[in-house]
């Protein structure tokens, strides 16, 4: 049986630490760093993630603020908002929440956030950054399951890893921090022929696919690490890409979905607002 590993309970542990690292700023004399979030519309899952962020920012003492702005806002508008934000010395963090609403360029909104403020690690220059191996946002997802993985006591080095999945936001960098972390990567994806047998060969797993429950035991490598990034609602429940009792007799460790990586996304999301403050100091 695998070992289950929880982010809901890893995060704990780092909002726990982020938590003391702003009281000792504040206690010095520091502001509390700002997270300004921009939410266009009302779509109720984006209102339920941006709550969410809002109050995790504010239990570890950073001020969470919520932009709302109308569906039929202009990109012009939204753009300018984003700038003024951009702008304001008060703000460390930038996040847009996406999707947008139809009619509005989400890649032309995020490239308005000041890349020094750009905590989701979405913003063309970060991007670049990270990619040129220099100082940057990372995603917070890809962060977050590196964190799991230290968390499952797996080192990367020398052990081969599949990712299945090559979105901007998780699959790409997480393979590139696994690259970074000395990892050997293969990339999969829909048009990538024999999966199943691609991915035994990994003694990492990340399933990053949106198809509940598609990774099964064939698919699973006695002992991997399997993390699953999956968040799929089936029958009003959330169930992950991973057949989890499938696979949690073969897999050395596993993350649950629900409480698994969800959790670590919201925590990095406020590590990199504290960087975003520090670096901007
Ligand atoms: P995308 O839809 O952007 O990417 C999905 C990837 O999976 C694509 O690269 C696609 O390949 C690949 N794929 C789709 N079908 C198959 C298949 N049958 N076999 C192999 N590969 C396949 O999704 P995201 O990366 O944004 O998200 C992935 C999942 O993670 C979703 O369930 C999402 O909800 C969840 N998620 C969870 C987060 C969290 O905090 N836990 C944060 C972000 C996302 P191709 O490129 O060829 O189309």
């Amino acid at each position: 049986m695998a070992e289950i590993v929880y982010g809901s309970e890893l995060s704990k542990e780092l909002k726990g630490k982020l938590k003391a690292k702003i009281e000792q700023i504040v206690e010095q004399g520091g502001r509390r760093p700002c997270l300004t979030v921009f939410l266009v519309g009302d779509n109720p899952a984006s209102l339920s993630y941006v709550t969410g962020k809002e109050k995790a920012a504010r239990e570890v003492g950073i001020d969470g603020v919520v932009v709302r702005l109308p569906a039929d806002i202009s990109q012009k508008e939204l753009e300018e908002n984003i700038r003024r934000a951009s702008e304001d010395d008060t703000v460390d963090g930038i996040l847009l929440q996406l999707p947008l609403p139809a009619g509005l360029d989400d890649e032309a909104a995020i490239a308005c956030i000041s890349p020094a403020k750009d905590v989701d690690g979405l913003q063309p220059e970060n991007v670049g950054r990270f990619f040129l191996g220099q100082n940057a946002f990372v995603p917070c997802t890809p962060l977050g399951i590196m964190e799991i993985l230290k968390k499952m006591g797996c080192d990367p080095k020398g052990k081969r890893a599949v990712v299945i999945g090559r979105s901007k936001l998780v699959g790409t960098p997480v393979a590139r921090l696994l690259t970074n972390a000395n990892a050997t990567v293969t990339i999969a994806h829909s048009k990538t022929e024999n999966l199943p047998e691609v991915c035994r060969e990994a003694d990492i797993l990340v399933a990053a696919v949106g198809r509940p429950k598609m990774i099964d035991s064939s698919y699973v490598k006695e002992g991997a690490f399997v993390i699953d990034v999956g968040i799929n609602r089936v029958d009003g429940h959330l169930v992950g890409d991973v057949d989890f009792d499938d696979v949690k007799d073969i897999a050395g460790a596993i993350t649950p979905v629900p409480k698994g990586v969800g959790p670590m996304t919201i925590c990095m999301l406020l590590w990199n607002t504290l960087k975003a403050y520090e670096e901007r100091k």
